[in-house]
């Protein structure tokens, strides 16, 4: 069996607004993830800008213009005074005016950039479409020369953007190379399938040992969802006691799964039947906790460990 890789990924940035995933390149016009530098298309390094920039350059562009209306009008109106007094009071008019636009512009910059980004993206979501799915074509590429670790970074980043099967089911496709270890930022919710998937199984799998933080109703729902599946696999039942295992880790996925983790408890560990113990107050069937209580004491009674925290 082929070795996996040992590898080390980039913490994914969290940004308030998605669209800070995606980068403009000025030199051939085009969009991509902003993770890719050089542009994938032109190779240019250094014409890669947010689409935050983009807007900040239209919002002040625009009170360039007002600025630039501002005084023409006023060089028409000046050229029209009679007189001095006309003339005064044409500057002065003017004078306010260029004021109350950079006052404008001051308070509402950032409401008029959201506002021109939302249009922005409405006028060019067709390119960005396009360009993104380029850039998926692009990463299948990597994928298919084993470049799997920048392939799995890149589909980090469209996936913030692109959220399809498609996408999930290539990152898991990535996944499968990797030695998973719990300092990775690993992900779980964001690879979730509406397909069975036997990779996505091993994964689920993986984390539970490393990461059972990570696993949660959406989780333990898949694995449920094709329990008789992953009966047929060799660590079958192994597997699905180590997803439910990890329920114990709320109280509420431990009442919402108690038949499941009673049916499973003879894998648990020690420790996790400790945690059961304590917190077995929170399931509501009396009988399940009696029969889980018996379960414990008649397999575990006359242990040290387990025995002083019954
Ligand atoms: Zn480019």
């Amino acid at each position: 069996m082929q070795d996996k890789l040992v590898v080390q990924f980039k913490h994914l940035p969290v940004y308030y607004h998605k669209t800070d995933y995606i980068v403009y390149c000025k030199h051939c016009n085009s969009y991509t993830i902003n993770n890719q530098a050089p542009c994938y298309k032109c190779r240019a390094s250094d014409q890669l800008i947010t689409l935050d920039t983009v807007t900040q350059k239209i919002v002040k562009c625009d009170f360039y213009i007002r600025n630039c209306f501002i005084l023409m009008v006023y060089t028409l109106l000046f050229l029209l005074s009679m007189n001095f007094t006309q003339l005064v009071t044409v500057t002065v008019y003017t004078l306010l005016c260029l004021l109350l636009n950079l006052l404008f512009y001051i308070t509402f910059k950032h409401a008029l950039c959201l506002s021109e980004l939302d249009k922005y993206i409405h006028l060019n979501h067709k390119k960005i479409k396009q360009d993104l799915t380029e850039l998926l074509n692009k990463i299948q590429e990597k994928t298919e020369e084993k470049k799997y670790l920048e392939a799995y970074e890149d589909l980090r980043y469209l996936g913030m953007l692109i959220d399809t099967e498609e996408i999930r089911f290539k990152k898991i496709n990535c996944l499968r190379h990797f030695r998973l270890r719990a300092d990775l930022p690993l992900e779980l919710k964001e690879l979730l399938l509406v397909r069975g998937n036997k990779y996505l199984i091993e994964y689920i799998y993986e984390v539970s040992k490393i990461k059972k933080e990570l696993i949660d109703e959406d989780a333990i729902q898949y694995i449920l969802g094709y329990k008789e599946q992953i009966l047929g696999l060799p660590e079958g039942e192994k597997i699905i006691a180590k997803v439910v295992e990890a329920a114990l880790k709320s109280k509420y996925l431990t009442r919402r799964y108690a038949h499941v983790i009673y049916d499973y408890l003879d894998y648990f560990s020690k420790e996790r039947l400790i945690r059961l113990w304590k917190i077995k107050e929170c399931i509501t069937d009396r009988m399940l906790v009696q029969q889980i209580t018996d379960k414990i004491k008649l397999k575990y009674g006359k242990d040290e460990d387990i025995s002083t925290s019954l």
